[in-house]
C-alpha cells in the first residue's frame, strides 16, 4: 500500500479512500496495524473538526436525532461523519449503527460520511479504533464528528476523551428520574437535551429541562464552561424542532473555549491519554505471545505450588520481557 498516495487521497476528500483506511485501522493483523499507524502519521492533525461526544439510553431518539441534526448541518454546507463507541459489540459483535437502515436519508446525503462502530473484544479496542476514525474523518476535512454512544457510563468516558463537547439525550421523564442519571455522566455533560418535545410529551418535556437545569445550576463550576453552561435544552428530533437552538449553544461553547485556551488544552490532555493507552495497549501485547503465555503459565505454577515468591517471579518475568 502507498501511504503517501492514501493519505493525499483521504485530505482530498475521496470517501473510499477513507472507507478504506477505517477498515485498515479496524483490522487485527500486525501488518495492517504497522501500514495504519503510519498512515494516521502521515496525515498529521492541520485540520480541526468539531468533535461531538453524544450519549443517551437505547430508544431516546440518538439516530433521530443525529439524522436531523446532520441534515440540518448538510443542508448549511457542512460536511458530517458519523461514528459510534458501542460497548455492546465489543461483547456480541453487533453494532449500534451496523444493522441499521436507521439514519438512511443522512447515509444517501454526499456531504455526511456514516460509520458503525467497529466489533471488537474489548470496549478498549473498540475506543481506540474510533479515536483513529475520528482522526481519520478530521484529516479528510470533515466539519463536524458525531460520536455517538449507548448511555451505560464507561463507554462515555472513553468518548470524552476524543469529543470537543459532549451532549447527553434525555427523554422526557417525571423528576424522580433525575436521580437515574449517573452523576458522573452529568458532569461531563456541555448539553442535556430533552428529546421528544412534541404531542402529548411536551409539557413532561419542558418540566424535566427545568429540572435538569435547576440540577445543572447545583453542580460546581467547571472552568471550561462560560456563563450559562452547561444547559438544559428541548428538542423534538421528530418534528425537527430545537436543532438550530443547540448548533448554536454547541458553536458558542467552542467559540469560547477556543478563546479562552481551553479547547487547545483539552486537546492535549487527549493527546497525552492515547498516548499512555497506545504503551499500555503495546506492553499487554507483549504478554500476548506463545512464549511469554508459556513463560507466565511455568512461573505461575511455580508460584502456585510454593516454590517461588509471587514477587520475585513477577520480577524476573518481566525482566525477561524487556530484555526480549
Ligand atoms: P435510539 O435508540 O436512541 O437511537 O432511538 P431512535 O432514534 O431509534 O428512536 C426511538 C423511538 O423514539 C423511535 O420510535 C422514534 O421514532 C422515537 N423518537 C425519536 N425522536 C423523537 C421525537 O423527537 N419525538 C417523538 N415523539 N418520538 C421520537
Amino acid at each position: 500500500m502507498d501511504i503517501a498516495d492514501q493519505a493525499a487521497r483521504i485530505k482530498a476528500g475521496e470517501r473510499r479512500a477513507l472507507a478504506r483506511a477505517i477498515t485498515l485501522i479496524e483490522s487485527g493483523r500486525a501488518d495492517h496495524r504497522a501500514q495504519a499507524t503510519e498512515l494516521l502519521a502521515a496525515l498529521g492533525t492541520e485540520h480541526e473538526a468539531l468533535r461531538i461526544g453524544l450519549s443517551g439510553t437505547p430508544g431516546v431518539g440518538k439516530s433521530t436525532f443525529i439524522e436531523s441534526f446532520g441534515m440540518m448541518l448538510t443542508g448549511q454546507g457542512l460536511r458530517v461523519a458519523v461514528l459510534a463507541v458501542d460497548p455492546s459489540s465489543a461483547r456480541s459483535g453487533g453494532s449500534i449503527l451496523g444493522d441499521k437502515t436507521r439514519m438512511d436519508r443522512l447515509a444517501r446525503d454526499p456531504n455526511a460520511f456514516i460509520r458503525p462502530s467497529p466489533s471488537q473484544t474489548h470496549l478498549g479496542g473498540v475506543a481506540r479504533r474510533t479515536r483513529e476514525a475520528v482522526a481519520l474523518c478530521e484529516a479528510a476535512r470533515f466539519d463536524v464528528i458525531l460520536i455517538e454512544t449507548v448511555g451505560v457510563g464507561q463507554s462515555e468516558t472513553v468518548v470524552a476523551q476524543m469529543a470537543d463537547v459532549f451532549l447527553l439525550l434525555l427523554a422526557p421523564a417525571g423528576g424522580d428520574e433525575l436521580q437515574g442519571v449517573k452523576r458522573g455522566i452529568m458532569e461531563m455533560a456541555d448539553l442535556i437535551v430533552i428529546n421528544k418535545a412534541d404531542g402529548d410529551l411536551k409539557a413532561t418535556a419542558t418540566r424535566t429541562q427545568a429540572d435538569y437545569a435547576g440540577a445543572l445550576r447545583l453542580m460546581r463550576k467547571r472552568p471550561q464552561d462560560p456563563e450559562g453552561y452547561p444547559r438544559a435544552m428541548t428538542v423534538s428530533a421528530l418534528e425537527d424542532r430545537g436543532l438550530p437552538e443547540v448548533w448554536a449553544a454547541l458553536q458558542e461553547l467552542a467559540e469560547w473555549r477556543k478563546d479562552e485556551g481551553h479547547w487547545t488544552r483539552t486537546r492535549a490532555a487527549q493527546a497525552r491519554y492515547w498516548f499512555e493507552e497506545a504503551v499500555r495497549a503495546a506492553l499487554l501485547a507483549q504478554l500476548d505471545t506463545a512464549q511469554a503465555r508459556s513463560r507466565l503459565a511455568a512461573l505461575s505454577d511455580a508460584v502456585s505450588q510454593g516454590h517461588q515468591d509471587p514477587a520475585a517471579a513477577a520480577q524476573a518475568f518481566v525482566r525477561e520481557l524487556a530484555a526480549d
